[in-house]
């Protein structure tokens, strides 16, 4: 009786799949496809699930009839832009993956500063389009990732401190919900919607298109790096906490500790290293900042230089080849006194080739003017935001660098404040999702993330996320 109806189940899902193929301007990938494997794979190698199909949208107007085809088989549904999320959500066993990383389009409309952004469009692609009119949106710091899910959830780089997360550059975006509406959400038109999109990660619906503000990026940023030793680590981290205190906002720091790869000749003990760019066509300022920083906390090594946009936003991709495995944790925090020091030393001195790192992102500046209420994205007044990764190769060390970042994210606890960045989060097993994602948002923010999922997504067609479970699912 029950393999009659799996095969019927079967039966229905072939036909189902044949017809989707006929209606779409992209291509249906079944497992039997020579092109199968390179379509199931995400970023994270340690992500190896098998989808029924992955539907490469060749067009927006393929969204609707895979939506229609996950609601009629009753598969689950995973959306995917760049494939880079930790967590693996892009993907699902056995479900539908509507793949729509070939959509990548990039409009400028240099006299309104409006940049308007396809689905599958990477982070290279917006500042390729971009930089040639002397604009800039504020994204990542790899090339590579998408920006829908970069946006969805946040977006943290090197700009984050002049103009704010990607989310808060954002000016409108186009929907298909569950229910196959087609919505426009911006601050005018349904505002609640927006908000929820601007940290509530793909939890409502399938974005189609994403409208940002771009603002005016100087011909060449003031980029470097310091390098210190691990015996230099508490003074230049305490030097580095001063110097942050009324830091202009043009200047952006990104605290690494890392192994550097060996072709760098860099040895094998881990560095740390204050990555900065300071973005205002004026570099002379920025210059005599960084000459307060050497002073304060002299680096072993160093380079400063003034870099091309999208030369800076590459530097770091070769550290981070898809196919790499990961798991991630983070969190917020404002202390850099003695005691949160030396935790950080203690683990960051355990970061390892080819496998862990550190970065501490310095926030403050725009991405602290926005109004808590503002977006769902969970916590504005901390100071900083530590993420703790890993990207290894080898799955016999999965065990042992994730057990790492669970320690490092341990130990820092007592130091933090509220709210999970659900970007920086990898996949957890045996946790409550409701508990998850109320501890990510907060319970004022969840509470209002749970009233927009029980409008537009009751029966939890988008659940591949980080997920707010609607009441009635
Ligand atoms: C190497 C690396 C570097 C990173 N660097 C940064 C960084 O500098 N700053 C930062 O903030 N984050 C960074 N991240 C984290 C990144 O923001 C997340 O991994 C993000 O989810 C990637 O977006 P994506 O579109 O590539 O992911 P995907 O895996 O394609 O999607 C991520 C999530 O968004 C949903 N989604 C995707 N597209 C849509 C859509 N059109 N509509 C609705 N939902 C959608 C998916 O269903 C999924 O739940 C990095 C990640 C990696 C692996």
């Amino acid at each position: 009786m029950s393999t009659k109806h799996q095969g019927e189940q079967a039966g229905d899902e072939d036909r189902a799949l044949q017809e989707l193929r006929g209606q779409l301007a992209g291509s249906v990938i079944e497992p039997q496809d020579p092109l199968y494997d390179e379509a199931r794979a995400v970023w994270n190698g340690m992500i190896d699930v098998h989808p029924r199909a992955v539907i490469r949208a060749g067009g927006v107007g393929d969204i609707d009839p895979v939506l229609q085809t996950a609601r009629r088989t009753g598969l689950p549904l995973a959306v995917r832009g760049g494939g880079h999320n930790i967590a693996g959500h892009s993907t699902v066993e056995g479900g539908l993956v509507l793949d729509l990383g070939q959509l990548r389009g990039v409009e400028v409309d240099v006299e309104n500063r409006l940049v308007t952004v396809e689905p599958g469009a990477t982070l290279a692609d917006v500042d390729r389009a971009t930089t040639t009119h002397g604009l800039a949106v504020p994204l990542g710091v790899i090339s590579a990732t998408g920006v829908a899910g970069l946006t969805l959830g946040g977006g943290v780089g090197w700009l984050t401190r002049p103009n704010g997360l990607s989310l808060d550059d954002l000016v409108s975006a186009d929907v298909i919900t569950a229910a196959g509406e087609h919505l426009h959400a911006s601050e005018q038109d349904n505002p609640e919607l927006f908000w929820g999109l601007r940290g509530g990660g793909g939890n409502f619906g399938v974005v189609s298109s994403f409208t940002f503000r771009a603002r005016q990026l100087p011909a060449a940023v003031l980029g470097g790096n310091f390098f210190y030793r691990p015996s230099r680590w508490k003074s230049a981290l305490g030097a580095f906490d001063k110097w942050t205190q009324g830091l202009p906002e043009a200047m952006n720091p990104i605290v690494s500790f890392l192994v550097l790869p060996p072709d760098l000749d860099m040895g094998e003990e881990p560095w740390m290293i204050i990555g900065f760019a300071w973005a205002s066509e004026n570099h002379q300022p920025g210059l005599e900042l960084i000459e307060q920083l050497r002073a304060a906390a002299p680096p072993d090594e160093e380079e400063v230089a003034p870099t091309a946009w999208p030369v800076w936003q590459s530097a770091m991709d070769d550290l981070f080849p898809r196919g790499s495995r990961g798991y991630w944790k983070n969190l917020s925090f404002s202390r850099m006194d003695d005691d949160a020091v030396d935790v950080l030393v203690g683990f960051a001195s355990e970061v390892t080739w080819l496998g862990t790192g550190i970065d501490i992102h310095h926030m403050e500046g725009a991405f602290g003017r926005v109004p808590e209420e503002a977006t769902a994205f969970p916590h504005r007044s901390a100071k900083f935001w530590l993420n703790i990764y890993g990207f290894w190769n080898d799955p016999a060390e999965d065990d042992r660098l994730s057990a790492f970042a669970r320690k490092a994210y341990t130990l820092m606890r007592p130091f933090a404040e509220d709210g999970q960045y659900v970007n920086f989060l990898g996949a957890e097993t045996g946790q409550d999702i409701t508990e998850a994602a109320r501890e990510a948002y907060g319970p004022d923010k969840y509470d209002r993330l749970l009233a927009l999922k029980n409008r537009f997504d009751p029966q939890n067609l988008f659940r591949l996320n980080h997920n707010i479970v609607p009441t009635s699912a």
